[in-house]
């Protein structure tokens, strides 16, 4: 048993990554797959507080723009500012998304894993957005196995 004291979330250092931010976006991830969908998820997340989450609908909604980022994001619905937020996801954004969140100006992004698919991080950076990559074993291990059952699905999704 360990004695580690866990901060309430509206305590959480500007800096922290909030592990059950993350997690919404794993779990998110995980619903996907279960659904027959791509499992890749997203969560939008102030001072550590989850305000939404969300998975990628390409497949449930027939809808390409649905990224796991972009669903978190209209979940989230209406945001007077996005400068308080952190956006959580599995994988590393892509174009569609990294513009999103710059256009939104969402100051920091977490990620479960970048080496299944590079991303934008250069551009994000580039424009200020502060990146942490988690490295998740889960997540690398989720996408693998997608990209080796589902090759054309996955393709499709990264325009390739
Ligand atoms: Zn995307």
């Amino acid at each position: 048993m360990t004695s580690e004291t866990r901060l309430p979330a509206a305590t959480l250092p500007p800096k922290a990554t909030s592990e059950s931010a993350f997690e919404a976006a794993y779990a998110a991830a995980r619903k996907s797959s279960s659904e027959g969908g791509i499992p890749i998820g997203a969560a939008l997340a102030r001072n550590g507080v989850v305000i939404a989450s969300g998975h990628n609908e390409r497949v449930q909604n027939g809808d390409p723009i649905a990224h796991g980022e972009m669903s978190a994001l209209r979940a989230a619905g209406r945001q007077r500012s996005y400068r308080d937020t952190t956006l959580y996801t599995t994988l590393a954004p892509c174009a569609m998304c990294t513009g999103t969140i710059i256009q939104f100006k969402i100051p920091r992004v977490v990620v479960g894993e970048a080496r299944t698919f590079p991303g934008e991080f250069e551009l994000l950076r580039s424009r200020g957005v502060e990146v942490i990559v988690l490295d998740d074993q889960r997540c690398v291990d989720m996408m693998r196995e997608f990209q080796d059952t589902s090759p054309d699905l996955w393709a499709e999704d990264i325009a390739e």
